[in-house]
């Protein structure tokens, strides 16, 4: 079964939560994406209040709260608001049904403000997802690079966490996460250039590669082209599609008491 790592509800056709899935569902099914992980709600805000990072997950829950055989959901939480966020981390997956978290552009995951968030996730063996991009014109001013979640790992030594988008610019992105075993990368997101899977397979092992589309800012076929048209193993893409990241979930899963 595939599962991808990475969709959003912004963009898709629907206006409310409960009409955007069904119709992302209904492109999941057709290119047999069984399992999707979805964060951030809409619109896109690259500064969310502390009310807006609620709203947005609320929008989740609710696209979610029918679908527990297909969608997962991460709290979309900002290190600008750590205390907010702690307690969205509650609410959202100790409380609810969510498995991990999304941290997006509001601030760099290399400043220490950070750490009590990557804590309590590491506490609770959630999934942490952390955008990443390399910018030729230069990132936004809270936006991460894999330079920055390298940062993040150094003290964080062991925690688990993915590096969004392979920074973007994934020749260098691959090269600087790879001597941290922790980070896995995302394929979600940048254009669907060839030979970018198997370097990663090649730099990092099949284990640490995780398949995420961005729906709907890119479509399931461009981004599962990579994966499928890529030339590894069979079993890497099994992997790659799917094995790894319901690794990585099984144990949040089983605490909740989810079967896997
Ligand atoms: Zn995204």
């Amino acid at each position: 079964m595939i599962w991808d790592l990475h969709c959003h509800l912004n963009g898709v056709e629907g206006r409310t939560p409960d009409e955007k899935i069904v119709r992302m569902l209904e492109y999941a099914d057709r290119m047999n994406v069984g399992k999707l992980v979805f964060y951030m709600g809409w619109p896109f805000l690259a500064d969310p209040s502390p009310d807006e990072l609620r709203s947005q997950n609320d929008q989740v829950l609710q696209a979610i709260s029918h679908w527990s055989d297909r969608a997962l959901g991460f709290a979309y939480v900002s290190a600008r608001y750590v205390d907010e966020s702690l307690a969205e981390i509650e609410r959202c997956i100790t409380n609810g049904p969510m498995v991990g978290i999304k941290l997006w552009i509001a601030a760099k995951c290399a400043d220490e403000q950070i750490d009590p968030i990557i804590k309590r996730c590491s506490e609770l063996k959630v999934a942490i997802f952390q955008h990443t991009w390399i910018k030729a014109t230069g990132n936004e001013p809270g936006e991460s690079s894999p330079d920055d979640l390298i940062r993040l790992a150094t003290r964080h030594p062991g925690v688990p966490l993915i590096c969004g988008h392979t920074g973007g610019d994934w020749e260098k992105g691959i090269r600087i996460v790879r001597p941290f075993e922790q980070i896995s990368v995302d394929t979600g997101g940048f254009d669907p250039t060839s030979g970018m899977v198997e370097m990663a397979v090649r730099e990092l092992g099949a284990d640490r590669v995780i398949y995420g589309s961005d729906v709907s800012g890119r479509s399931f076929g461009s981004q599962l082209a990579k994966v499928q048209g890529a030339l590894i193993p069979d079993d890497a893409k099994r992997k790659i599609l799917g094995g790894n990241l319901k690794r990585m979930l099984t144990p949040i899963l089983k605490a909740k008491g989810v079967s896997v």
